[in-house]
């Protein structure tokens, strides 16, 4: 526990000078009164905290960009530990950049199933092809920043963690520490309090360390800054966490829009010919998904008959809570000249190497064919 360390006198805190790195953007008139580098003189602790005790994941044992990347990438919206055999399982395919580059889109897409939000895969496989063809990793923040789904936070991710340049990251677990240690309830969700958070992360990082220093914060956010029951009793932050010190850490971060989250029912049809099952692919020109497979619904097949209900499933994205009725059905051929979906027979090991929606995975697990 941090409780005896001296409380950081916030009205003698220096202005922050606009000739430093960082100074971002003009911020400074609208600068929370930060807690200088390395966040009020405990970045030390930080650090010390995540040499002693971080989590073993397979992407901090290695400096390659390309791994790091991967992970990044994978990592966005997506929990460690449900990434972990995803990641694995990629790598060992694609164990470099030219071989992802050489892959077809639909192996990659087959690798990625189940992870969701494919868009992320399709711009991992786009930028590898530019990677490959440019004969070199970009080694630069801005270069990085200009490949496809790479935003400012996979910038800074790899820019400091593979090739140690001081950018800072601001994710979902910096954003929560920030806001706590600062006490700022401004709105997360205001581009304003970003800019201004993305700030202060800056100022805080340590440039002698800037990858260490940015996984340090990361998983500070992620194993003991928690949303609900921060475990600020065993934090190194503790002493210098304004929000533990008013007693309001768990009523922070602010988040103010909230989309009005919509409830959508449906039903998927478990069709069998032997040991083969029916699936229907999305057509390649798809909002959602393009080309992956799922399984049919009731009005791909208007002459099929329902059978045995075997129950639901639930699956979300983003606001949309999806329940799924499961039920079997039996096969009626389809008029020759279908205008419908393409429809194709697959066995069970077939699955595997098929760009399989999650639904769809989720009704055969139920059922017992996955
Ligand atoms: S003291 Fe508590 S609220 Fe503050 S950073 Fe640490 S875990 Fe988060």
């Amino acid at each position: 526990m941090n409780a005896d360390e001296p409380q950081m006198n916030v009205d003698k805190k220096p202005k922050p000078d606009p000739r430093s790195s960082a100074f971002i953007g003009g911020h400074d008139h609208s600068l929370p009164a930060s807690q200088g580098p390395g966040v009020g003189g405990h970045g030390e602790k930080l650090l010390a905290w995540y040499r002693q005790g971080h989590r073993d994941l397979p992407w901090r044992r290695t400096a390659d960009p390309y791994r790091i990347w991967v992970s990044e990438i994978m990592l966005q919206q997506t929990r460690a530990q449900a990434v972990i055999p995803y990641y694995q399982r990629f790598l060992e395919r694609f164990p470099t950049v030219d071989a992802l580059a050489a892959a077809a889109e639909e192996d990659v897409l087959a690798l990625w199933s189940g992870l969701g939000y494919y868009s992320r895969a399709r711009n991992l496989h786009r930028a590898a092809r530019l990677v490959a063809g440019a004969g070199s990793f970009p080694r630069d923040y801005d270069a990085l920043r200009a490949l496809p789904g790479i935003g400012d936070y996979t910038a800074a991710a790899i820019a400091s963690i593979a090739f140690q340049l001081p950018y800072a990251v601001l994710d979902g677990n910096v954003l929560r520490v920030v806001a706590r240690v600062e006490n700022d309830a401004s709105d997360i969700t205001a581009t304003r309090t970003r800019g201004r958070f993305r700030a202060v992360a800056q100022e805080w990082l340590d440039p002698r360390h800037p990858g260490m220093f940015n996984q340090a914060l990361m998983e500070l956010g992620a194993t003991l800054c928690l949303p609900r029951n921060p475990l600020c009793l065993v934090c190194p932050l503790a002493a210098v966490c304004r929000a533990r010190e008013e007693g309001v850490a768990a009523q922070l971060p602010v988040k103010l829009r909230k989309t009005a989250a919509e409830q959508i029912d449906g039903t998927l049809l478990i069709v069998r010919r032997g040991c083969r099952i029916l699936l229907r692919q999305r057509d390649a020109a798809a909002r959602r998904m393009p080309g992956f497979w799922d399984l049919p619904a009731p009005e791909d097949l208007p002459a099929a008959r329902t059978g045995r209900h075997f129950g639901e499933i639930r699956h979300t994205i983003t606001h949309y809570h999806y329940t799924l009725t499961v039920m079997a059905a039996s096969w009626a051929p389809l008029p020759k000249a279908n205008p419908g979906p393409r429809f194709g027979w697959f066995r069970p090991m077939r699955l595997a190497g098929i760009p399989l929606s999650t639904t769809a995975r989720k009704a055969l697990k139920l059922v017992g064919i996955l």
